[in-house]
């Protein structure tokens, strides 16, 4: 989409006319609150990722709980795109988003693909309203232009440092620095009109105590003397994320912001700003950061090289590309099972959710203030809890992406094998290390399996063990299995005897499911031939 270039417009607009524009914004709210007034009390929630690189785990966490939370109340989630700051922009980036939702089973109500009635859903493509909420707040006296080039700014930091202080632009300098606040209305728009590079800052009020409310935090109390002017519209004509993500919220009409504890500073700012345009602030709940599993630190996105396994939901093929947890065979049911317990806390021993499950359990006061520990091992286990449990059926189709070969194989054998060899597997690719010999008789045995079942009458064992198979009659009342322990016994041989070499010439391991099981699958032929070649190797 075009994109607007509002800085250079507003070199021509007055500041009367900045006015008008901003009240129409205003006015239109109005009518946009009247036409949405049915859906005043609808939860309202809000995943807004920066599109920067593949989505972390930690942010899939905040977008399951705001998933969570949304679909508990019969509320909307949607999933906003925040891409104001065009040098950290990564192509690719908000598909693979798309994507990893989907993936998880996820997916936003509204978003920029799937746009609702609260669009554009890009913040890139809504500079234009941005611009205009900005000149309104400098109009109304919250927040004032100012001219001070980095240069400037930078010696004054510098000064401050040598003398052991920090520089910070709030009330204590900004009378002293060049400002909209120390001149004329007059030079202020004839510096703007020269087209001087100006940034707007927030005005933060002096001497004020903030008491706010946090979902999960309790009271947090903030000292206003103790924030500075943050820039709310940059330079480039693009506002800073606190300006879009406040007047975005507003707008989309969201209820509650639910995102990661990593924002909790800029509260009081949020609130603060939403006091300036006269809007109701949502609700908001700040998430626990994922610990490392060392306990040591927040889990970063360079961890997964580092630690050994992913940190991004699906592969991404950028430029420095890596592994997701889809492609290292890990079901989305388990992650997303996994991180729905890495921070809340169900109150009870159950540890297995389905999302739906989930959903109705979840509450965000039983979310915990402390940081969660990201224990792969954990998610291992339950990666194989959910293989072991899936319906064959529908892990047959999974494997098959990872084993085209599979495709070739009759559908009802398929599940077959999968019913016996599931609960084997952690990964998906574990099926072949399970299941393998299903597919491809044993070529060789393990030298230390093969002593195990070696005896002098072992050869001739197996000639009988061919034969008793042989004479089987499928059509008979008694199952193989019966069949074969009745002779066992009524010859007077041990079971292990005749169990261990079948297996062995079966699985090529002295693992695996039940014998009886795989000669039903694999056929009384195969089995046989499996032992004579047994037989040739002992
Ligand atoms: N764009 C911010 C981020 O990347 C959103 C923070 C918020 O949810 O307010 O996390």
């Amino acid at each position: 989409m075009e994109k607007v270039d509002s800085r250079v417009k507003l070199q021509y607009l007055s500041v009367e006319s900045i006015d008008q524009n901003a009240s129409q914004i205003i006015a239109l709210d109005v009518i946009f609150a009247q036409n949405h007034s049915a859906m005043k009390d609808q939860v309202r929630v809000r995943f807004a990722p920066s599109p920067t690189g593949p989505l972390h785990v930690g942010g899939l966490r905040t977008a399951l709980f705001n998933y969570l939370f949304a679909k508990q109340h019969g509320g909307a989630f949607i999933l906003r795109i925040e891409d104001t700051d065009q040098k950290r922009y990564v192509a690719g980036a908000e598909d693979y988003i798309i994507k990893a939702l989907d993936w998880c089973h996820i997916p936003a109500d509204e978003s920029p693909t799937n746009p609702g009635a609260y669009g554009p859903y890009r913040q890139s493509e809504r500079q234009d309203i941005y611009t205009a909420w900005a000149h309104k707040l400098v109009q109304q006296g919250s927040a004032y232009y100012a001219f001070d080039s980095n240069e400037e700014l930078e010696a004054l930091r510098r000064e401050q440092e040598t003398n052991g202080q920090t520089f910070v632009y709030n009330f204590n300098n900004r009378a002293t620095l060049t400002n909209g606040l120390n001149m004329s209305e007059a030079s202020v728009q004839q510096r703007i009109n020269s087209g001087d590079a100006y940034v707007i800052r927030f005005k933060a009020p002096h001497n004020r105590l903030l008491k706010l409310q946090d979902q999960i935090r309790g009271t947090v109390s903030i000292d206003c003397n103790t924030l500075d002017d943050k820039i709310l519209y940059k330079s480039d004509g693009m506002p800073t994320y606190h300006l879009a993500n406040v007047i975005d919220d507003h707008l989309m009409k969201i209820t509650h912001v639910i995102r990661g504890e990593e924002w909790l500073p800029s509260l009081a700012l949020h609130v603060l700003l939403y006091e300036a345009f006269g809007w109701n602030p949502p609700e908001f709940a700040h998430l626990p950061l994922i610990l490392k599993p060392s306990g040591n630190g927040k889990l970063s996105k360079r961890d997964g090289d580092k630690l050994g396994f992913p940190v991004f939901p699906i592969d991404w093929e950028g430029e420095i590309p890596a592994k997701g947890f889809k492609g290292a065979g890990y079901l989305p049911e388990a992650l997303i099972n996994f991180l729905g317990l890495l921070g809340w806390n169900p109150g009870t021993e159950q540890e297995l959710f389905s999302l739906t499950e989930m959903t109705k359990a979840f509450s965000l006061s039983s979310v915990n203030k402390g940081g969660a520990r990201f224990d792969i091992e954990k998610l291992n286990w339950f990666n194989q809890q959910y293989l072991a449990k899936m319906a064959p059926s529908q892990l047959a189709p999974i494997l098959k992406k990872s084993f085209p070969f599979l495709n070739n194989f009759p559908e009802s054998q398929l599940n077959k094998v999968v019913a016996l060899t599931q609960e084997r597997l952690v990964f998906i690719d574990d099926f072949w290390s399970a299941a393998g010999y299903f597919f491809k008789a044993p070529n060789s045995f393990d030298e230390k399996a093969l002593k195990r079942i070696a005896r002098a009458e072992t050869s001739s064992l197996i000639d009988r063990i061919i034969a008793v198979l042989s004479t089987y009659d499928e059509s008979a009342s008694t199952t193989l299995q019966e069949y074969i322990k009745n002779w066992i016994s009524s010859n007077n041989i041990g079971f292990g005897a005749v169990m261990q070499p079948l297996r062995l010439a079966l699985v090529g391991d002295l693992k695996g499911p039940d014998v009886f099981d795989i000669i039903t699958i694999l056929g009384r032929k195969e089995a046989c031939q499996r032992m004579a070649f047994l037989q040739s190797k002992l």
